[in-house]
């Protein structure tokens, strides 16, 4: 690790992920700064304080909102590195795309690296992007060599009617290694989590990832799911690469970080053998079944059609070398994610 005397910035800071990297900053010494939207809403954060109370860190939380230019200036005064995650992960029920993801991305993302820009003091961000910037459906798999995602892939078949959330991701991340080319004071390093489950240390279920998990347990696909695959990734291994590729002034470019590519019915049974009483979905359902249902559970025919029985590759071998990661296994991250759920009271214990 560097010197921890210099503050930090980590945007968004009542998220599912970077609540995460806040703790490990925290547990490291660091002095954290965090955002949020409205410093009111004391219940969307105050597990940052009990955080910053078992640990030698600091953290100190500000107002601020992607779509508010200049809103992140007084958070960022005097700190060295930026953690740029705020960004909202929805993906089923979207209305209005364009006001919804595309605008808090990509201006969000804009607004953020001009403050960076002006803040002489900062010296690298760390952006967390998504596999969704490199992969828009699973069939693009199809057009790649051998079939397996790297970091040289670019997401170009998502737009604001099909796979909005990948849309907004690829938009954000090309603006920042844009921005980032026009000056050579600071440098860029952008994490490419794939779909992230593992233990939250908060209660809220606003990220796509808790809500998965959720459902998985309550009994919403209790008649089963098709044969969709996910590049599962645990919430700690990515909070441990956003910091590894902060402090380790060698890092560089994108990284996948993705550990196994399960379908559904793998990561269901794995669950079923810690949990067997839930009504996990432990069946498979034919993919025809879910075109016909999938609107019901906020999944369009199209997304259903281009994802749905198409296996997952991703290489994450550049992320092992350049960060020196080791990924936990998804069997771990998902019993302890589950776990921690039955833990809070978000899935009623039986
Ligand atoms: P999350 O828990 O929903 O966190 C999203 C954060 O973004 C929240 O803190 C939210 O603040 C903030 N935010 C949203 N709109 C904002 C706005 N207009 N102004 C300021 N803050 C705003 O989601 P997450 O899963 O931790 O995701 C964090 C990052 O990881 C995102 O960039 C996401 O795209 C990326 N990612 C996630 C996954 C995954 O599987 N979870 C995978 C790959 C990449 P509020 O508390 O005010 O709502």
């Amino acid at each position: 690790m560097m010197d921890s005397k210099s503050p930090v910035l980590v945007s968004g800071g009542s998220g599912y992920l970077a609540s995460h990297i806040i703790k490990q900053l925290l547990d490291n010494g660091y002095t954290v700064h965090t955002t949020v939207r409205d410093k009111r809403k004391t219940d969307k954060y105050d597990h940052l304080l009990r955080l910053a109370e078992k640990s030698s860190g600091e953290r100190k939380v500000f107002e601020a909102d992607l779509l508010k230019r200049e809103s992140f200036g007084e958070a960022m005064k005097t700190c060295s590195h930026v953690f740029h995650t705020a960004s909202p992960f929805i993906i089923e029920k979207i209305r209005n795309p364009k006001e919804v993801l595309v605008e808090p991305a990509l201006e969000g993302t804009r607004n953020i690296l001009e403050t960076v820009n002006k803040t002489k003091t900062v010296e690298r961000v760390v952006l967390t992007s998504s596999i969704a910037a490199i992969m828009g459906d699973a069939i693009d798999a199809k057009n790649i060599p051998g079939g397996i995602f790297t970091e040289e892939v670019w997401n170009t078949t998502s737009n604001l009617d099909h796979q909005p959330y990948p849309y907004s991701k690829t938009l954000a991340e090309k603006e920042a290694w844009q921005i980032v080319s026009e000056q050579s004071r600071w440098t860029l390093v952008v994490m490419n989590p794939g779909f992230i489950l593992g233990p939250s240390l908060t209660k809220r279920a606003d990220s796509a990832s808790i809500n998965f998990m959720i459902s998985m347990g309550n009994g919403t696909y209790k008649t089963g799911l098709p044969e969709g695959y996910l590049a599962i990734v645990d919430v700690r291994d990515v909070a441990r690469a956003h910091i590894l590729g902060a402090f380790n002034e060698k890092s560089s470019g994108r990284h996948i970080l993705t550990n196994e590519c399960l379908t559904f019915g793998d990561a269901a049974g794995i669950l079923k053998k810690e949990f067997p009483v839930y009504p996990l979905p432990v069946r498979k359902v034919p993919k025809w079944f879910f075109i016909i249902m999938g609107p019901m559970f906020g999944l369009t025919r199209q997304y259903i059609r281009k994802n749905i029985g198409y296996p997952l590759n991703f290489d994450n071998t550049y992320s092992i070398r350049d960060l020196g990661i080791d990924y936990r296994p998804v069997e771990q991250t998902l019993t302890d994610h589950f776990q921690q759920l039955l833990d809070d009271g978000l899935l009623a214990a039986k």
